[in-house]
Protein backbone atom coordinates (compact mmCIF):
# COMPACT_ATOMS: atom_id res chain seq x y z
CA UNK A 1 0.00 0.00 0.00
CA UNK A 2 0.95 3.62 -0.64
CA UNK A 3 1.34 6.65 1.33
CA UNK A 4 -1.69 7.82 -1.21
CA UNK A 5 -3.65 4.64 -0.74
CA UNK A 6 -3.13 4.66 2.98
CA UNK A 7 -4.42 8.49 3.34
CA UNK A 8 -7.26 6.92 1.04
CA UNK A 9 -8.42 4.21 2.73
CA UNK A 10 -7.21 5.49 6.84
CA UNK A 11 -8.49 8.59 6.53
CA UNK A 12 -10.68 9.20 3.48
CA UNK A 13 -13.77 7.36 5.48
CA UNK A 14 -14.07 4.91 2.44
CA UNK A 15 -17.19 3.99 2.24
CA UNK A 16 -20.33 2.92 0.18
CA UNK A 17 -20.44 7.07 -0.61
CA UNK A 18 -19.28 7.66 -3.95
CA UNK A 19 -17.11 10.12 -4.68
CA UNK A 20 -17.86 13.65 -3.91
CA UNK A 21 -17.19 14.80 -7.57
CA UNK A 22 -19.51 12.89 -9.02
CA UNK A 23 -22.23 13.49 -6.69
CA UNK A 24 -24.51 17.11 -8.28
CA UNK A 25 -23.85 19.95 -7.00
CA UNK A 26 -26.29 21.44 -4.41
CA UNK A 27 -27.79 24.88 -4.66
CA UNK A 28 -26.03 25.89 -1.75
CA UNK A 29 -22.53 24.83 -3.47
CA UNK A 30 -23.24 26.68 -6.31
CA UNK A 31 -23.98 29.95 -4.14
CA UNK A 32 -20.50 29.72 -2.44
CA UNK A 33 -18.79 28.79 -5.38
CA UNK A 34 -20.16 30.87 -8.24
CA UNK A 35 -17.92 30.54 -10.81
CA UNK A 36 -19.70 33.69 -12.74
CA UNK A 37 -16.85 35.96 -11.28
CA UNK A 38 -14.49 36.55 -14.06
CA UNK A 39 -11.57 38.06 -11.92
CA UNK A 40 -11.93 35.74 -8.64
CA UNK A 41 -8.78 36.50 -7.25
CA UNK A 42 -9.53 40.30 -7.69
CA UNK A 43 -12.26 40.24 -5.69
CA UNK A 44 -11.60 37.55 -3.05
CA UNK A 45 -11.30 38.20 0.87
CA UNK A 46 -8.00 38.07 -0.05
CA UNK A 47 -7.33 40.82 -1.64
CA UNK A 48 -9.81 43.14 0.06
CA UNK A 49 -8.37 42.69 3.06
CA UNK A 50 -8.21 46.41 3.73
CA UNK A 51 -11.89 47.03 3.33
CA UNK A 52 -12.71 43.85 5.04
CA UNK A 53 -12.54 43.60 8.68
CA UNK A 54 -13.88 40.81 9.41
CA UNK A 55 -11.39 37.56 9.31
CA UNK A 56 -12.66 34.19 8.46
CA UNK A 57 -14.26 32.14 10.59
CA UNK A 58 -12.18 29.09 11.65
CA UNK A 59 -13.24 27.46 15.23
CA UNK A 60 -14.71 29.04 17.99
CA UNK A 61 -12.00 27.62 20.36
CA UNK A 62 -9.32 29.88 18.41
CA UNK A 63 -10.91 32.44 16.57
CA UNK A 64 -9.74 34.73 19.64
CA UNK A 65 -7.10 33.78 19.71
CA UNK A 66 -4.90 29.81 21.09
CA UNK A 67 -4.84 29.24 24.32
CA UNK A 68 -1.84 27.43 25.63
CA UNK A 69 -2.19 24.23 27.64
CA UNK A 70 -0.74 23.17 30.71
CA UNK A 71 1.89 21.01 31.27
CA UNK A 72 0.53 19.32 34.08
CA UNK A 73 -2.85 18.73 32.90
CA UNK A 74 -3.78 15.11 33.91
CA UNK A 75 -7.05 15.09 31.70
CA UNK A 76 -10.48 16.02 32.25
CA UNK A 77 -14.57 14.94 31.11
CA UNK A 78 -16.15 15.48 28.18
CA UNK A 79 -20.14 15.57 27.39
CA UNK A 80 -22.33 16.16 24.80
CA UNK A 81 -25.07 19.04 23.81
CA UNK A 82 -27.89 17.33 25.09
CA UNK A 83 -29.89 19.56 28.24
CA UNK A 84 -30.22 16.63 30.03
CA UNK A 85 -29.06 13.10 30.55
CA UNK A 86 -25.57 13.92 28.52
CA UNK A 87 -23.11 10.99 27.51
CA UNK A 88 -19.80 11.58 29.53
CA UNK A 89 -16.70 10.36 28.90
CA UNK A 90 -13.52 10.70 30.85
CA UNK A 91 -9.98 11.00 29.89
CA UNK A 92 -7.20 10.12 32.00
CA UNK A 93 -4.32 12.10 30.06
CA UNK A 94 -3.17 14.81 28.30
CA UNK A 95 -4.33 15.82 24.64
CA UNK A 96 -2.06 15.34 21.76
CA UNK A 97 -1.88 16.37 18.54
CA UNK A 98 -4.14 18.58 18.81
CA UNK A 99 -5.53 20.50 15.40
CA UNK A 100 -8.15 21.85 13.85
CA UNK A 101 -9.31 20.00 10.51
CA UNK A 102 -11.12 20.96 7.33
CA UNK A 103 -12.43 17.52 6.28
CA UNK A 104 -16.08 16.70 5.89
CA UNK A 105 -15.38 13.22 8.57
CA UNK A 106 -15.29 15.45 12.06
CA UNK A 107 -17.80 16.89 14.19
CA UNK A 108 -17.79 20.51 14.11
CA UNK A 109 -19.94 23.15 15.92
CA UNK A 110 -22.62 25.15 14.18
CA UNK A 111 -21.10 27.44 12.12
CA UNK A 112 -17.70 26.37 12.46
CA UNK A 113 -15.83 26.29 9.00
CA UNK A 114 -13.32 23.45 10.93
CA UNK A 115 -13.38 20.85 13.37
CA UNK A 116 -10.88 21.15 16.34
CA UNK A 117 -9.51 17.24 17.17
CA UNK A 118 -6.76 15.67 19.21
CA UNK A 119 -5.66 12.36 20.30
CA UNK A 120 -5.23 10.47 23.58
CA UNK A 121 -4.44 6.92 24.22
CA UNK A 122 -7.25 4.52 24.10
CA UNK A 123 -6.78 2.65 27.61
CA UNK A 124 -6.80 5.97 29.07
CA UNK A 125 -10.89 6.91 27.44
CA UNK A 126 -13.99 5.79 29.16
CA UNK A 127 -17.56 6.82 28.76
CA UNK A 128 -18.95 7.17 32.20
CA UNK A 129 -22.27 7.64 31.78
CA UNK A 130 -25.30 7.46 28.76
CA UNK A 131 -23.49 5.26 26.63
CA UNK A 132 -26.35 3.93 25.78
CA UNK A 133 -27.01 6.89 23.40
CA UNK A 134 -23.65 6.87 21.39
CA UNK A 135 -24.36 4.64 17.92
CA UNK A 136 -21.14 4.65 15.49
CA UNK A 137 -21.42 7.54 12.81
CA UNK A 138 -20.18 5.19 9.84
CA UNK A 139 -18.84 1.35 10.82
CA UNK A 140 -17.87 0.87 7.53
CA UNK A 141 -15.08 4.09 8.39
CA UNK A 142 -11.21 3.17 9.70
CA UNK A 143 -12.33 5.71 12.95
CA UNK A 144 -15.22 4.68 13.91
CA UNK A 145 -16.78 8.00 15.52
CA UNK A 146 -19.28 7.36 18.70
CA UNK A 147 -21.89 10.40 18.20
CA UNK A 148 -25.03 10.79 20.41
CA UNK A 149 -27.86 10.08 19.32
CA UNK A 150 -29.46 13.36 21.00
CA UNK A 151 -27.52 15.70 19.47
CA UNK A 152 -25.21 14.76 17.01
CA UNK A 153 -22.01 15.36 18.98
CA UNK A 154 -19.03 12.75 18.29
CA UNK A 155 -18.21 11.82 21.51
CA UNK A 156 -14.60 10.00 20.58
CA UNK A 157 -13.31 8.33 17.39
CA UNK A 158 -11.91 5.00 17.92
CA UNK A 159 -9.49 2.89 15.52
CA UNK A 160 -10.39 -0.70 15.65
CA UNK A 161 -8.03 -1.86 12.97
CA UNK A 162 -4.88 -3.19 14.28
CA UNK A 163 -2.96 -2.34 11.44
CA UNK A 164 -4.07 1.07 11.29
CA UNK A 165 -0.91 3.87 12.05
CA UNK A 166 -2.44 5.36 14.87
CA UNK A 167 -4.08 2.16 16.61
CA UNK A 168 -4.03 2.68 20.37
CA UNK A 169 -5.06 6.53 20.02
CA UNK A 170 -8.97 7.76 20.42
CA UNK A 171 -9.94 10.70 18.46
CA UNK A 172 -11.66 13.39 20.78
CA UNK A 173 -12.55 17.32 20.72
CA UNK A 174 -11.53 18.96 23.60
CA UNK A 175 -14.35 21.55 23.73
CA UNK A 176 -16.79 19.41 25.03
CA UNK A 177 -14.94 19.76 28.29
CA UNK A 178 -15.19 22.48 30.92
CA UNK A 179 -11.62 21.91 32.09
CA UNK A 180 -9.08 23.88 31.42
CA UNK A 181 -5.30 22.79 30.10
CA UNK A 182 -6.09 20.42 27.89
CA UNK A 183 -3.00 20.81 24.88
CA UNK A 184 -3.47 23.70 22.50
CA UNK A 185 -4.26 23.21 18.81
CA UNK A 186 -1.06 23.32 17.10
CA UNK A 187 -2.00 22.95 13.21
CA UNK A 188 -4.39 23.18 10.86
CA UNK A 189 -5.05 19.47 8.58
CA UNK A 190 -6.78 18.87 5.48
CA UNK A 191 -7.26 23.00 4.64
CA UNK A 192 -8.31 22.51 1.08
CA UNK A 193 -11.47 20.24 2.53
CA UNK A 194 -12.93 23.03 3.33
CA UNK A 195 -13.81 24.01 -0.30
CA UNK A 196 -15.88 20.30 0.00
CA UNK A 197 -18.19 21.94 2.57
CA UNK A 198 -19.10 25.16 0.56
CA UNK A 199 -16.18 27.69 1.37
CA UNK A 200 -15.45 29.67 -1.69
CA UNK A 201 -11.99 28.90 -2.89
CA UNK A 202 -11.31 32.36 -3.87
CA UNK A 203 -11.34 32.80 0.39
CA UNK A 204 -9.12 30.01 0.93
CA UNK A 205 -5.84 32.95 0.53
CA UNK A 206 -7.72 34.59 3.27
CA UNK A 207 -8.17 31.55 5.52
CA UNK A 208 -4.56 30.10 5.06
CA UNK A 209 -2.97 33.71 5.90
CA UNK A 210 -5.52 33.56 9.30
CA UNK A 211 -4.25 30.46 10.05
CA UNK A 212 -0.54 31.68 10.19
CA UNK A 213 -1.50 34.52 11.83
CA UNK A 214 -3.18 32.06 14.69
CA UNK A 215 -0.39 30.11 14.96
CA UNK A 216 -1.43 27.21 13.27
CA UNK A 217 -0.07 26.30 9.96
CA UNK A 218 -1.81 25.15 7.18
CA UNK A 219 -1.78 21.21 5.80
CA UNK A 220 -3.77 19.78 3.17
CA UNK A 221 -3.29 16.26 4.74
CA UNK A 222 -1.64 16.13 8.15
CA UNK A 223 1.71 18.00 9.75
CA UNK A 224 4.57 16.73 8.42
CA UNK A 225 5.47 14.58 11.84
CA UNK A 226 2.12 12.53 11.14
CA UNK A 227 2.05 12.21 7.64
CA UNK A 228 6.32 11.05 8.18
CA UNK A 229 4.63 8.48 11.36
CA UNK A 230 2.15 7.08 8.71
CA UNK A 231 4.60 6.55 5.80
CA UNK A 232 7.20 5.12 8.24
CA UNK A 233 4.51 2.56 9.43
CA UNK A 234 3.71 1.80 6.31
CA UNK A 235 7.33 1.12 4.85
CA UNK A 236 7.98 -0.58 7.93
CA UNK A 237 4.93 -3.10 7.17
CA UNK A 238 6.58 -3.27 3.72
CA UNK A 239 10.04 -4.50 4.97
CA UNK A 240 11.80 -1.16 3.30
CA UNK A 241 12.91 -0.01 7.11
ZN1 LIG B 1 -26.18 14.37 23.34
ZN1 LIG C 1 -11.14 15.78 10.17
Amino acid sequence: MSLMDALKRWFGGQGTAPPTRHQPTTPQQQRHSRPADPAPTATSAATTQGTTTMNPTIHPAVDNGVRAGSDSFPGGTLHCHCASDRVEVAVKAQSAHNHVCGCTKCWKPDGATFSMVAVVPRDSLSVTAHEEKLDVVDPSAAIQRHACRGCGVHMYGRIENTGHPFHGLDFIHTELSDDSGWSAPEFAAFVSSIIESGTNPGDMDAVRSRLKELGLPPYDCLSPPLMDAIATHIAKAKGVL
